[in-house]
């Protein structure tokens, strides 16, 4: 395609303290050798609960992955990465050593040994990077995920972290402090918990869809290339959502139709996606329901716009 450049990226998710080496142990999917890619995203879920040992040993992991951009969220057993979950009702206020986890550990996610191992460690928000190709890739971020039995990074049913008031649904409360932007304003959308009614299905109650009805409208209107997660480890996969032509459709009136992808790894899926016709949806979870590292990445080739 004209303009753009062919960029390969590693899609995992929900490692939970996962370390090179267990696999075999369990006879996993995600083991080494991987491939080389251009960009690594990791969708959060990185630890068991968190502590300082356990980012060392996330950071420790992802150095074994030969990527030039290593993007990475948090999820929300990563309890201490949450500063206003930690500080409210995560630490002991009285132990100052737990009390110092959430500062010391965002300084292991983000300072030098993260650096060493070519490791970013991504905040809600927006995010520029130019690769070495030229190619430039705007990646919209967010560890959050609906509320489930008290763990880190977590908002209401009822609430909206991901649009303008105005494009919020009737009856919802906005707490949009970083509102995903409309289409054409990223290429990428990385978030810890899927949008609703895609790869969103439980085992327990059977069958119930637990993604996010605001987090689908946001990704309506933004129609990225990539819109990757985790969370709900049992409907790890990946589908194609073709939208309507008529870009006014917000959440599941805006779905014409959907594409489910076969997971072909090693190899890379081989449907190219058309920009603001077509997001291609991914569950990256490695971790099964029994925390298993029973799936394998994904490995996905996008065109991403050249630099100006
Ligand atoms: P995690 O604890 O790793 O964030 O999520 C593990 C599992 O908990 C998921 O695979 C899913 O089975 C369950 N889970 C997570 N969030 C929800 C939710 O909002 N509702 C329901 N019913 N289950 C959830
Ligand atoms: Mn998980
Ligand atoms: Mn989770």
């Amino acid at each position: 395609m004209a303009g753009t450049i062919t960029t390969r990226f590693m899609i995992i998710s929900d490692t939970h303290g996962f370390q090179f080496g267990d696999a075999e142990k369990v006879r996993g999917a995600f083991k080494q050798p991987l491939p080389k890619v251009d960009v690594l995203l990791h969708c959060g879920d990185l630890t068991e609960r968190g502590g300082l040992k356990a980012y060392k040993d996330v950071i420790k992991m992802l150095s074994c992955i030969d990527a030039e951009l290593k993007l990475v969220i948090a999820g929300n057993h990563d309890l201490s990465l949450d500063g206003a979950y930690w500080y409210n009702k995560g630490c002991d206020p009285d132990d100052p050593e737990d009390y110092a986890e959430h500062e010391q550990g965002i300084e292991i996610m983000k300072g030098q040994l993260a650096k060493e191992a070519g490791v970013t460690y991504l905040e809600e928000g927006l995010h520029t990077f130019t690769l070495t190709s030229g190619a430039k890739c705007t990646v919209y971020a967010s560890p959050y995920q609906p509320e489930f039995c008290g763990w880190a990074f977590p908002y209401e049913r009822d609430e909206d972290r991901f649009n303008l008031p105005h494009q919020s649904a009737p009856l919802v409360k906005n707490i949009a402090v970083n509102p995903v932007p409309d289409f054409p304003g990223i290429d990428i959308m990385m978030t810890h918990g899927p949008p609703r009614d895609i790869l969103d299905w439980v085992a327990s109650p059977p069958g119930a869809t637990v993604g996010c009805n605001a987090l689908l409208r946001a990704v309506s209107r933004a129609r990225p290339l990539l819109h990757c997660f985790g969370h709900i480890h049992e409907a790890y996969g990946a589908t194609t959502v073709i939208w309507k032509d008529d870009k006014k459709k917000i959440g599941a009136d805006a779905i014409e139709d959907l594409s489910p992808q076969p997971s072909v790894y090693p190899d890379s899926l081989d449907w190219p996606i058309k920009f603001g016709r077509e997001t291609l949806m991914v569950n990256a979870a490695i971790m099964d329901l029994n925390y298993k590292p029973r799936n394998s990445p994904w490995l996905v080739d996008l065109e991403l716009p050249r630099a100006a």
